[in-house]
């Protein structure tokens, strides 16, 4: 089969590699549609902790089955599926008790397990065992399928933070994740979505998730608008949707008395010391959670949602390209100037 290999740093070499073997407790898959995720423009320009080349990235995908193996149950050839990346170990303290994304032996499809950037893919046991596996409904596009993971991310996020009918929703960065979380916050029954960015071109291209108002935040005060949008209350709750210090340290700020404040992506390691005050956290009873992953029962609930049509993930979706075209694939999500980038492997000559 084709792959893109990552072989090191700015190392991508798109090559024919042996197509993994069907055992008796895997599934096979023929990939569809694998979307770049931030992570995967990072392990190819900086490396990743968890990602040790060679390896097969990718871990937003949707597939068919093309190989059932002979002890798994419930799934057949030609079904159409997509893998819940994080897969939990099933038997640690943390997965007893639920809590999955902070499974003490995660197995992470497409860094420590050969991923969706391959014509073929092998869907681990464990994943099978563990309810990583949720069939696609008819009537969902693979390409809509392939966001099922990162807005299972922001499922997890919401679900901690409580967003709920009525809430006012102020989402810091307009990238692929602040647009999967306004929609996300929208079907959860959210009235006041606020979305803010410095670029222009990205408040631009988020205006079709249908917030609320967006503020550039290059021409305006955010904090006044925060307060105008919202009663002088600050918003109910503050999903910070960009690896910025700066936006971090302001969030608790943004947010009302009794406010929810999340931080979703994470800060480039080394600088991710910051300070706010902590009074405020203290006096107006606010609630600070961070968020990192999702269980697989949160991936099924984000696919239910894409299949209802309460998400339309495709929305979301600006640039699209071949699995020979991967290169140029992660140097678009890198250059930011669309939103998600979707590699389609029937593209693929
Ligand atoms: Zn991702
Ligand atoms: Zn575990």
């Amino acid at each position: 089969m084709k792959a893109a290999v990552l072989e090191g740093i700015d190392t991508l070499v798109l090559k024919e590699v042996e197509t993994p073997g069907c055992t008796q407790d895997t599934i096979l898959l023929r990939v569809d549609a694998c979307a770049v995720c931030g992570t995967d423009v990072k392990a190819l320009r900086h490396g990743h902790q968890m990602v040790k080349p060679p390896v097969i990235l990718g871990h937003e995908l949707a597939g068919t089955i093309v190989e059932v193996g002979q002890h798994v149950r419930g799934f057949y050839d030609s079904e159409r599926v997509t893998v819940a990346s994080a897969v939990p170990c099933g038997m640690c303290y943390y997965c007893q008790r639920g809590q999955s994304t902070v499974c003490e032996d995660i197995l992470d499809i497409g860094s420590t397990w050969p991923g969706g950037f391959a014509q073929y893919m092998l869907v681990p046991a464990r994943a099978v065992r563990t309810g990583c596996v949720n069939k696609i409904p008819d009537g969902v596009s693979a390409a809509a399928a392939a966001l099922t993971e990162p807005l299972a991310c922001c499922v997890n996020a919401q679900e901690m933070l409580g967003v709920g009918t009525g809430d006012s929703v102020l989402i810091v960065g307009c990238g692929p994740i602040g647009c999967l979380n306004a929609m996300l916050a929208r079907a959860r029954g959210a009235t006041c979505i606020i979305m803010a960015n410095r670029s222009e071109p990205r408040l631009k291209l988020a205006a079709a998730v249908g917030a609320d108002h967006y503020v550039n935040t290059s021409e305006e005060d955010l904090g006044k608008a925060v307060l105008d949008l919202t009663g002088a209350r600050g918003a109910d709750v503050v999903i910070v949707a960009c690896a910025s210090a700066e936006a971090q340290e302001a969030a608790l700020g943004l947010a009302a008395p009794r406010g929810r404040v999340n931080f979703f992506g994470g800060l480039p390691r080394g600088s991710s010391a910051i300070t706010f005050d902590s009074n405020r956290l203290h006096y107006q009873e606010q609630v600070l959670v961070g968020n990192h992953g999702a269980t697989p029962y949160q991936n099924y609930k984000a696919l239910a949602l894409i299949a209802a049509g309460l998400v339309d993930t495709e929305k979301v979706i600006t640039h699209r390209f071949g699995l020979d075209e991967l290169e140029s694939a992660v140097g678009t999500a890198e250059k930011k100037e669309g939103l998600k980038v979707l590699v389609e492997h029937g593209q693929c000559a």
